[in-house]
């Protein structure tokens, strides 16, 4: 099937006083109807600013945004009921002075002509169940919700869009860690009943393990990986998926209390001064004198796999 949204060779570069802070550089990533994508990096890798530019928070500063195929410019209407955007934490995302119940309303009222009291009724409590909350929740407040709870909220609101995309960015790092499945099995029906393209931002490989069916990973700024996930993990090509394999707990060997909780793997660098050359060679292996000086091109392998190193070039 066809990509719903894309991002085509997208970059981004903030100013920072005299300095560029050059946060997505060339990126390129499909999300495709009813299919989970992981985008998978530390803080400062760069997939927040990507899943903004997805969420056309701002635009880019080269490439492009396609919708259904179309390049977009600006922030049509049409755009905003496509593409929904989950933010990190639940308690910043709802209007604190309102019961759940008219932060839903409102989200349906902008987006669809109701007909009735009636009719706007039957679409909230249609909402909240989707989430599998019950009814009476409609009469909370936010401060008298969990955080899970919140979440689901967020979640309802997002849904009563309808749309095509949800974007989330670390929807559930700031969970409770006994809930955090819970969520993720929630993101999975969602995505089977409406067929719903999602793309699941974390620093976290086991959850991405856990849900996705594509993982893509950056690193400063850059993508460096991607394919289907079985793949991917099974056998990185690049050295630093490899390493963030090698150090986040495996779900398979029992490891279960830390489940969700990648190891410290080092300072990623700036992103106003990045490495030269592949943006990895600092912290490298197998680095060679090319990686120094020149960014490694997109390598396309068999079977949707792709990575952007050297050590495939030469191959
Ligand atoms: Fe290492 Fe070079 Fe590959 Fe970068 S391009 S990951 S430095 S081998």
């Amino acid at each position: 099937s066809q990509p719903v949204l894309e991002a085509r060779a997208v970059s981004k570069h903030f100013a920072a006083g005299r300095s560029t802070v050059r946060a997505v550089e060339d990126a390129t990533l499909a999300l495709l109807p009813g299919r989970i994508v992981a985008l998978v990096g530390e803080s400062g890798s760069g997939k927040t600013t990507l899943a903004r530019l997805l969420a056309r928070f701002y635009a880019p500063t080269s490439g492009e945004i396609r919708l259904h195929g179309e390049a977009v410019q600006g922030k049509p209407r049409e755009y905003y009921r496509a593409v929904q955007l989950i933010f990190q934490d639940p308690f910043g995302s709802l209007n604190p002075l309102h019961r759940v119940r008219y932060n839903l309303e409102r989200a349906v009222k902008l987006h669809h002509a109701v007909r009735s009291k009636a009719d706007l009724d039957e679409k909230v409590v249609e909402l909240i169940e989707r989430v599998s909350l019950a009814e009476s929740y409609l009469d909370k407040f936010p401060h008298e919700l969990s955080g899970g709870q919140r979440q689901r909220v967020v979640i309802a609101r997002a849904l009563a869009v309808e749309p095509k995309v949800l974007l989330g960015d670390e929807p559930i790092s700031m969970l409770d860690v006994s809930i955090r499945l819970e969520m993720l099995n929630l993101l999975e029906r969602l995505r089977a009943e409406d067929g719903l393209a999602l793309l699941y931002i974390t620093h976290d490989i086991a959850s991405a393990r856990y849900l996705c069916d594509d993982i893509v990973v950056m690193y400063a700024g850059r993508m460096v990986e991607g394919g289907p996930k079985e793949d991917v993990i099974a056998d990185p090509l690049h050295p630093y998926t490899q390493l963030l394999i090698d150090s986040s707990p495996d779900p398979e060997r029992g490891d279960r209390n830390n489940l969700f909780d990648a190891e410290d793997l080092g300072e990623p660098p700036s992103l106003i001064d990045p490495p030269s050359g592949c943006r990895f060679h600092p912290r490298c292996p197998v680095a060679m004198d090319i990686c120094r000086t020149q960014a490694p091109p997109r390598t396309e392998l068999t079977d949707g796999r792709w990575t952007h190193c050297w050590l495939q070039e030469k191959k």
